[in-house]
């Protein structure tokens, strides 16, 4: 059994920033490939999902904290097939949960409070030994849902983006998604990836690891727009999602594609992208998380 998928619209941004400097941008809306397991998630989720009911997995175990897209997909998506699920989430649990919590609970998932410490064990294969036999027989996604099968998803979901662009833009979290829009594009195409996080140069290492061609130079991870880090955001990043979305009618999540968004345009405004440029940015949905921010 697979997850509905939605097949989702490529829309040009129309904005005086973007004219005045002679490119043209689209966006991919992926955020709308489906109502709960939106964006990259999905692409994410689609071989793990498949492999464990090979396997005959009964239940789905993944990681991630209280606020994270990638348990709220993932809750949503193994209720969709009737897998069972189980939550690993970073710190204490607090009440009342909150909505992505709150959410995951109401699909089936069983929630599985550790410390930061032992939360940072979780690729330890002992530790996945103990969760497994607390847990029973479960198929284990990582943190973020990044994995090669997860790689190989978003390797696919590239094959499906538009020939006629030069630039594909998405925002950057732990790296498997760009691994797998890189190994799935042209190598003539430039894939250029907004890192969520502060200090995200690791990010070469992790997202090279999962790269077909690791010689591939057709990519770059920009690294200056994190606004303080990883959820974190100004007063700068919010007013520019709204004036985004006034003039795009495209609502941004403030985690990931606002920052991506915000970055893009900077590039834009500084020439960095030669007059006659198509760019395609993808949204990679999570709209689940702006409620708790904004
Ligand atoms: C998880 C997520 C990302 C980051 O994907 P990675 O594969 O971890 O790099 C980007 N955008 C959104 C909306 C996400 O939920």
């Amino acid at each position: 059994m697979q997850l509905l998928y939605n097949a989702t619209p490529v829309q040009e941004i129309r904005h005086k920033l973007v004219e005045s400097a002679g490119v043209s941008l689209f966006i991919k809306r992926e955020d709308l490939n489906h109502p709960l397991v939106t964006g990259n998630k999905w692409w994410k989720l689609k071989h793990n999902l498949l492999q464990a009911q090979l396997e005959q997995k009964p239940t789905l175990l993944t990681f991630g904290g209280a606020f994270s897209n990638h348990i709220y997909a993932t809750a949503a998506a193994t209720h969709e097939l009737g897998l069972n699920s189980i939550g690993i989430i970073r710190g204490e649990e607090t009440t009342p949960l909150n909505p992505t919590l709150t959410f995951a609970t109401a699909q089936g998932m069983q929630l599985h409070y550790v410390s930061r410490e032992d939360y940072r064990r979780k690729n330890d294969p002992i530790f996945l030994e103990e969760l497994t036999r607390r847990f029973g027989n479960s198929f284990i996604v990582p943190e973020g849902g990044s994995n090669a099968l997860a790689v190989k998803g978003c390797e696919e979901f590239a094959k499906s983006l538009p020939a006629d662009v030069d630039t594909i833009c998405l925002p950057v979290g732990t790296g498997g998604t760009i691994a797998g829009i890189i190994n799935g594009s042209p190598a003539e195409k430039r894939i250029l990836g907004f890192s969520s996080l502060k200090g995200g140069n690791f990010l070469y290492d992790d997202v090279k690891q999962w790269l077909n061609n690791k010689e591939a130079a057709n990519w770059h991870i920009e690294t200056r727009y994190h606004f303080g880090g990883y959820a974190k955001h100004t007063p700068e990043l919010i007013s520019f999602m709204q004036e985004f979305a006034e003039t795009t009618r495209v609502v941004l999540d403030i985690v990931y594609t606002a920052k991506m968004m915000f970055g893009l345009f900077d590039l834009i405004k500084q020439q960095h992208f030669p007059k006659g440029s198509r760019i395609l940015a993808i949204h990679t949905g999570g709209l689940q998380g702006n409620p708790v921010y904004l």
